[in-house]
C-alpha cells in the first residue's frame, strides 16, 4: 500500500491525530495510529489517533463531570443544540459526503442522497420527541419520572458511519446523557468531522466526546469502565457479545444491534415485475452491506424462472465503479477483510450447489485493484446452505423456492437473527398476517417510504433494545417511581 497525497477529506490536520475530549481537542495519552485505507484505491488516506484504556478514563471523566449540568439543562435549551447540530451536518454535507466516500467507497450519490440526509434525520427526529416528551405522569398519587441514565458509551461500525453516529449520539444527548463515541477504526474520518460541527455547534463541555482507537483497546475499555452506565454497540454478534461480558461485572445497561439476515417474502399474488428489481437494490444497496439488507429472496417455486431473469437483469444493468463518478451505483467493499469474507462466501454457495444466476467470484470487471465485488444472485438455494444462514454483507442475493405459504413463513424465520424483514403481495391482509408471524424487529409491506420514527432492532441474535423514534430515545432513560406524590 501506498500513502496518497491527495487527501479529498477537509478534516483539519491538526485534529486527525487527536481525540475530543472535554470539548477540546487533545493527543492520546500514547502517541499511535491507525491507517485509513481508501477502499477504491487500497492507499492509505490518512493516519488517525489510536487511542487507549487511559484516553477512556480521561473522557468518561470528562463525561461525568458535564452530566450534572447537562441533565439539568433545560429541554428549551437541548432543543436549540440539537437544531444547531442538524443544521451543520446539512451545511456540511458536501464534506462529509466526500469522507464518507473516501473513508468506506460509498458512491457519491449514494453518500449525498442517503448517508448524510439519513443521518442528519436522526438528529430532527431526536430533536422533536424531545421537544415534546413528558418525562413526569403522575398517576394515582404515584409520579413515574423518566431521567436520563447517565455516561454512555456508544460504539459503532463502519457501513453507515455517520448514520449510526447521529442514531445514538443525538437521542442519548437529547435525553440529557452525556456520551464517548468510539467510532469504527476503519471509518474515523466522518466522525472527526462530527466532533467539530458538535462543537461548532456549542454543545458544552464534557457532554460530547470522541475517542478514536480499535476495538480490542479503546471499545474494551469503555464496556468494562466502571463509571459509564450503558454501552450501545452496533456491530458484529462478536463484539456485540464481547461487550456484554466485559459490561457484565458494572452490571450496566448493554444495547446491541447487531447482524442479519433478512427475508423477503413475496407472496403467491405479489406482482412479481415489480416486486423483484426492489427487492434486489435493496439487498445490494451501500454494496450490501446493511445489517437489515433483505438478502434472503423466498419466492413461489413455480415463479422461480421469472423472478431469476428479473433479478439477472436487474443486477447486471448495475454499474459498479469509481465511487467518485456521479454514475456509479455501487462502489467497492469498504475494506479488504470484508472483501475477502464476501469473496469466501461466494465461493461456499458455488461449492454447496446453489445456482449461479449472475455475478460470481472475483473482482468487478474492468478493475485490477480495489475491493470492487461482482453483484451475485444464487437461486435454488436451500434454507440450511452457508449462504442462506450466515451473514454475507455484500452484494450477494441467495433465492429461495417454496411451495405453501406456511413453508414460506418457516424459512422466513430459519435463521438465529430477527432484524429486519420484507413482504411483498396485494392481499394487504394477507401481507400483514404473514408479518405477524415473521420473527424480526421490522416487516416492511410492500416497500414503504424509510420511517426514522419507526423502531429498529433485533429478535434473537439480531441484538437487544430499539434505536429511532421515541423507542430510540427512551432507551437512554431510567425509571424512576415516586410513590406518595400526592
Ligand atoms: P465489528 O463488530 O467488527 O465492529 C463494530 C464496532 O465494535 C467497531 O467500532 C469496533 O472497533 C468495535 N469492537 C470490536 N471489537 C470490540 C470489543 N471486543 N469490544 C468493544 N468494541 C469492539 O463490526 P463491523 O465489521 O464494523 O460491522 C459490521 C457488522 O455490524 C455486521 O455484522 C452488521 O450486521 C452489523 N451491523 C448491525 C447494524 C444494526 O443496526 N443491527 C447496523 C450496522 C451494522
Amino acid at each position: 500500500m501506498t500513502t496518497s497525497s491527495s487527501n479529498r477529506h477537509s478534516v483539519d490536520p491538526q485534529t486527525l491525530r487527536q481525540l475530543y475530549i472535554d470539548g477540546a481537542w487533545s493527543a492520546p495519552v500514547h502517541p499511535a495510529t491507525l491507517p485509513v485505507v481508501n477502499p477504491a484505491t487500497e492507499e492509505i488516506v490518512a493516519e488517525v489517533a489510536s487511542g487507549s484504556a487511559e484516553d477512556v478514563d480521561r473522557a468518561v471523566a470528562a463525561a461525568r463531570a458535564a452530566f450534572a449540568g447537562w441533565s439539568a439543562t433545560p429541554v428549551d435549551a437541548r432543543v436549540v443544540i440539537l437544531g444547531k447540530i442538524h443544521e451543520l451536518i446539512l451545511e456540511r454535507k458536501e464534506a462529509l459526503a466526500q469522507a464518507l466516500s473516501l473513508e468506506m467507497g460509498a458512491a457519491i450519490s449514494f453518500a449525498r442522497a442517503m448517508q448524510v440526509p439519513l443521518a442528519a434525520e436522526h438528529v430532527r427526529v431526536a430533536r422533536d420527541v424531545l421537544a415534546t416528551y413528558r418525562f413526569q405522569n403522575v398517576e394515582n398519587g404515584t409520579a413515574i419520572q423518566r431521567e436520563p441514565i447517565g455516561v454512555c458509551g456508544l460504539i459503532t461500525p463502519w457501513n453507515w458511519p455517520l448514520y449510526q453516529i447521529t442514531a445514538k449520539v443525538a437521542p442519548a444527548i437529547a435525553a440529557g446523557c452525556t456520551v464517548v463515541l468510539k467510532p469504527s477504526e476503519l471509518s474515523p474520518l466522518s466522525a472527526l468531522l462530527f466532533a467539530q460541527l458538535v462543537h461548532d455547534a456549542g454543545l458544552p463541555a464534557g457532554v460530547f466526546n470522541l475517542v478514536n482507537g480499535s476495538g480490542a483497546e479503546v471499545g474494551a475499555a469503555m464496556a468494562a469502565h466502571p463509571d459509564i452506565d450503558m454501552i450501545s454497540i452496533t456491530g458484529s454478534n462478536r463484539a456485540g457479545a464481547l461487550v456484554a461480558q466485559a459490561a457484565a461485572p458494572t452490571v450496566k445497561r448493554v444495547t446491541q444491534e447487531l447482524g442479519g439476515k433478512s427475508p423477503n417474502l413475496l407472496l403467491p399474488d405479489a406482482d412479481f415485475a415489480a416486486a423483484v428489481p426492489p427487492g434486489v437494490m435493496s439487498a445490494f444497496r451501500n454494496v450490501g452491506q446493511s445489517c437489515s439488507a433483505p438478502t434472503r429472496m423466498i419466492v413461489p417455486r413455480n415463479r422461480l424462472a421469472q423472478v431469476e431473469a428479473l433479478a439477472a437483469e436487474t443486477a447486471n444493468a448495475i454499474i459498479v465503479g469509481d465511487p467518485q463518478s456521479q454514475a456509479t451505483v455501487l462502489g467497492p467493499i469498504a475494506n479488504e477483510a470484508q472483501f475477502n469474507r464476501v469473496q469466501t462466501m461466494i465461493e461456499a454457495g458455488l461449492s454447496e450447489g446453489a445456482k449461479l444466476v449472475c455475478g460470481g467470484p472475483g473482482r468487478a470487471p474492468g478493475f485490477d485493484r480495489g475491493f470492487y465485488t461482482r453483484p451475485t444472485v444464487f437461486s435454488q438455494v436451500d434454507s440450511s446452505m452457508r449462504i442462506a444462514q450466515e451473514e454475507i454483507f455484500g452484494p450477494v442475493l441467495c433465492i429461495i423456492p417454496y411451495d405453501t405459504v406456511d413453508e414460506a413463513v418457516a424459512i422466513a424465520n430459519d435463521t438465529v437473527y430477527g432484524l429486519g424483514a420484507h413482504v411483498q403481495g396485494q392481499d394487504l391482509e394477507l401481507a400483514r398476517s404473514v408479518a405477524l408471524r415473521i420473527r424480526s424487529g421490522q416487516v416492511l409491506l410492500n416497500y414503504p417510504a424509510w420511517n426514522p420514527m419507526a423502531p429498529f432492532g433485533g429478535y434473537k441474535r439480531s441484538g437487544n433494545g430499539r434505536e429511532y423514534g421515541i423507542h430510540g430515545f427512551e432507551e437512554y432513560l431510567e425509571i424512576k417511581a415516586i410513590v406518595g406524590f400526592g
